[in-house]
């Protein structure tokens, strides 16, 4: 009998195909514009976005966040990458019996102030307690409803005087040749904060998590206009977002490494322990597909915003094989591949 491996659940390749073969393919196919088949951020049902994660942090507390403020950014963040401003949260509890009522208190005060500040309220939820040792202290899924950004049509439009626009919404599969490949900040940050703080290696002082929710700096580049695709680079990191664009639109990359924000303990922390940094979790950052020609307007009104001041245009789509080439520092190219897995477990 062959048996479930963290990899299974870590973000890269070995996930996708889990999912194809042993999640989703028991389940009937829908109709709908973005349906789960279409694996992106967010479903799109009669025009509501609809999105859902589980968070199995460990440890609850890191530098920079807690499970509380991951469940609601990255839940926020799913539904923002869509085209969609996020308007309700639910949120389900499992908690092992034995667990300190403070920790309890300290989660969810957490998690109210990061909805307020974001400005979604929590608005249903479910509590549960297992037995000791049924699950590790606490685990949480965090679900939302999103409709239509009020500047997403005005985006596409704006991005439509360039070239031809087919996806009503900011997609994995909307990438075309020449678009240019926006990140938001730097990589990286929050799997090695919490490798780091874990295991004691004390890259932690230097690099904290990045978590945060994005609604309001998306809003400010939808505003502008010319934004096709967006995600956010969580599991598996930028390398795995960038090779799924590949394959859902059909594209190649190319990708100048040098202009990627890294900090130095990130890429000192991933040279020490041997893995790559464009392949751990972010879970404050969005990658941006925008039309060529509207890419550094785009790129400073992010950057006016406190989530998006270390944006960079990183590369752009070509035509061509389906890969992402990795132009190095040295002048050299190399192909990015799509991680089996994000190297670091239980980061989100
Ligand atoms: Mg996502």
């Amino acid at each position: 009998m062959s048996k479930v491996i963290l990899n299974h659940g870590a973000g890269g390749e070995l996930m996708q195909e889990f999912l194809s073969k042993h999640i989703t393919n028991h389940f009937p196919s829908m109709n709908a514009e973005v349906p789960l088949d279409s694996m992106d951020d967010s479903a799109v049902v009669d025009d509501v976005v609809f999105t859902i994660d589980g968070h199995t942090v460990k440890p609850l507390f890191f530098p920079g966040g807690d499970i509380g403020k991951i469940s609601v950014a990255g839940t926020v963040n799913d539904i923002s990458v869509m085209g969609a401003s996020p308007l309700a949260l639910a949120c389900s509890v499992i908690m092992e019996e034995g667990l300190d009522i403070d920790v309890v208190d300290r989660v969810m005060d957490s998690m109210g102030k990061t909805a307020a500040g974001c400005g979604v309220p929590i608005a249903t939820g479910d509590t549960k307690v297992v037995e000791s040792g049924a699950v590790d202290q606490m685990v949480m899924s965090t679900s939302a409803i999103g409709k239509r950004s009020p500047y997403l049509d005005s985006n596409l439009a704006k991005a439509a005087e360039y070239r031809k626009v087919e996806n009503r919404w900011c997609t994995d599969s909307s990438v075309r040749p020449g678009d240019a490949i926006i990140v938001s900040g730097y990589m990286g940050d929050h799997g090695i904060a919490l490798l780091s703080f874990r295991e004691g290696y004390g890259f932690e002082s230097e690099v904290q998590s990045d978590v945060a929710p994005l609604n309001r700096m998306i809003a400010e580049g939808l505003k502008v206009g010319g934004i096709v695709a967006m995600k956010d680079p969580t599991r598996g990191g930028l390398a795995n977002t960038l090779n799924e664009w590949c394959g859902k639109s059909h594209v190649g990359m190319e990708i100048d490494y040098s202009a990627i924000p890294l900090r130095d303990g990130v890429v000192n922390a991933c040279d020490l322990l041997g893995i790559d940094p464009l392949s751990i979790g972010n879970e404050g950052k969005c990658v941006m597909g925008v039309v060529p020609e509207m890419a550094d307007e785009v790129l400073k009104a992010i950057r006016r915003t406190p989530e998006g001041k270390d944006a960079a245009i990183i590369g752009h789509a070509v035509e061509g094989t389906e890969r992402v080439v990795l132009r190095t520092e040295v002048g050299g190219k190399r192909v990015l591949e799509a991680p089996a897995g994000d190297p670091v477990p239980r980061i989100c």
